[in-house]
């Protein structure tokens, strides 16, 4: 029987297209040649912030004795650690099973290969090849590490994001190619597990997204724990001798060579287009993904791509959102499309989020605009937990008074963005906010103040 939607691909795009399409009265099958979850729950979000809570945990031991608790001596237990984040992923990737059971959505192993615009053919990975008769096809294929032109950068004993996290070790030294979100997080990690950690980041800053005012304090924090971080450095070769890797870059001085136990290759994400037959199909692409229009719909009528694979933003919230858009259009929702602020969030210490714009967005916009900042360090909740590190910085419009922009570095940021969310996507006036009562004693009361400090209101500051 013909299904109105076949989706290859079974990440957070993929699955909520499929989810969702059935919800709405339609019938949907999913095709995934590996796990259930993709990169997100099996070798990305999910994994990552396991060991990020192992990370926070230790970090609050290092600093135990100032809260008045003697702690006699720890140790890391990997296998334990291993095994508690693998209990995580099974428990998720069961959920994901059991919802998709719960909506009759049919599940194929395999790969899908497009054959016209209404065939996929699956290639089962018990060999079997079935062919499926569709009304429409909704690509989510996600994405996969990329390459990098470094000599050397192919052994085997190199780790990327998905061999690191199945670590058996906590190496002496690790060096980390890549100073963005991936090659971050993994950096803050490690280096609470006890590693010497250095990354080496290609263009002149870190954490390309981030506002210049939060980096410049980020980067003092992470050099006081202990983080080496070269800027504008060009690795070109990765050699091994027994004891360790040897790499050479190049930054303006010269030749840079650098001397590690362990390498991690964390230079960014390419889209996962192979064995689609999207060239054949004459599908357009480039080289960030598959191309598609306001509705994530490729020039392929019927043919639509969703999450990472279309290069638009690669996080797993935005993907989700964007399975759920097609889904609802595909069976009939053609209320306005709806383009929401996406928020992001950077799991180092502290954490980082953003939503809305940058003060170097409004600038190169040519948007007249106003700042204000708050301290972590003036927030009675923050004293109390000991995270007094940080800040939110506000953006917000001079002429008509609307935030356009909210970046949080400080305890718990990733959880505090939301509400910042909600005032760039309602587009709330600074003073409008003024007149939210957040609740005392918590860190909330960081955002409140940053927004009142906008147009001088906050009595705190
Ligand atoms: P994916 O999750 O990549 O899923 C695609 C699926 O398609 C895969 O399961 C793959 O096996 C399957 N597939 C591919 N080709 C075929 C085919 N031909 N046939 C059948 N199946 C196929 N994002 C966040 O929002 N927050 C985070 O904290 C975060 N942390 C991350 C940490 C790391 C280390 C990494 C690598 C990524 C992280 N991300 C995070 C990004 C997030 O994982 C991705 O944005 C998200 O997984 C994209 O979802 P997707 O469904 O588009 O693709």
């Amino acid at each position: 029987m013909e299904k109105d939607v076949v989706v290859i691909g079974g990440g957070p795009a993929g699955y909520a297209a499929a989810i969702r399409t059935a919800q709405m009265g339609g019938t949907s099958l999913l095709i995934e040649k590996n796990n259930l979850g993709g990169t997100c729950l099996n070798e990305g979000c999910i994994p990552t912030k396991v060991l990020y809570r192992n990370a926070e945990i230790l970090k609050t031991l290092k600093n135990i004795e100032n809260f008045g608790i003697h702690v006699d001596g720890y140790s890391i237990d990997i296998e334990k650690i291993q095994e508690r984040k693998n209990n995580v992923i099974d428990k998720l990737r069961n959920g994901i099973l059991q919802l998709l059971k719960k909506n009759k959505v049919e599940v194929l192993y395999g790969i899908g290969k497009i054959q016209d615009k209404n065939t996929v053919e699956v290639i089962l990975n018990n060999g079997e090849i079935r062919n499926i008769r569709t009304k429409n096809i909704v690509i989510a294929t996600g994405s996969t590490s990329a390459r990098l032109p470094i000599e050397g950068s192919n052994n085997p004993q190199i780790f990327n994001n998905k061999t690191l996290l199945d670590f058996n070790k906590v190496s002496k030294s690790l060096f980390i190619i890549g100073g963005g979100v991936i090659g971050m997080e993994f950096a803050n990690i490690f280096n609470e597990m006890g590693s010497e950690v250095t990354v080496a980041e290609f263009m002149p800053a870190i954490l390309q997204q981030v506002d210049e005012d939060l980096i410049k304090r980020y980067k003092i924090l992470a050099k006081k724990r202990g983080i080496h971080i070269h800027t504008s450095v060009k690795i070109n070769k990765i050699e091994k001798d027994e004891k360790e890797f040897i790499i050479t870059g190049e930054n303006k001085d010269g030749e840079v060579i650098f001397k590690s136990e362990d390498v991690l290759l964390a230079a960014g994400r390419t889209p996962n287009l192979r064995r689609l037959n999207i060239e054949e199909m004459g599908i357009n692409f480039d080289k960030k993904g598959i191309k598609v229009d306001e509705r994530y719909m490729t020039n392929i009528p019927g043919i639509y791509a969703v999450g990472d694979v279309n290069g638009i933003s690669m996080l797993a919230h935005s993907g989700s959102y964007q399975g759920i858009q097609v889904a609802e259009r595909i069976m009939g929702n053609e209320d306005t499309l709806i383009l929401p602020p996406i928020p992001s969030c950077i799991f180092v210490f502290p954490e980082i989020s953003s939503v809305g714009i940058t003060e170097k967005e409004a600038k190169d916009k040519g948007i007249k605009y106003k700042t204000s900042k708050f301290m972590f360090g003036g927030n009675g909740k923050a004293l109390a937990m000991g995270e007094e590190e940080g800040l939110i910085k506000i953006i917000a419009d001079s002429e008509d008074d609307t935030i356009l922009g909210v970046q949080i570095m400080g305890a718990h940021a990733s959880d505090l963005i939301h509400e910042g969310m909600i005032a760039v996507y309602k587009k709330m006036k600074c003073s409008e906010f003024s007149h939210t009562i957040h609740a005392h004693p918590t860190l909330s009361e960081v955002l409140s103040e940053a927004i009142m400090t906008v147009n001088k209101e906050s009595i705190y500051s």
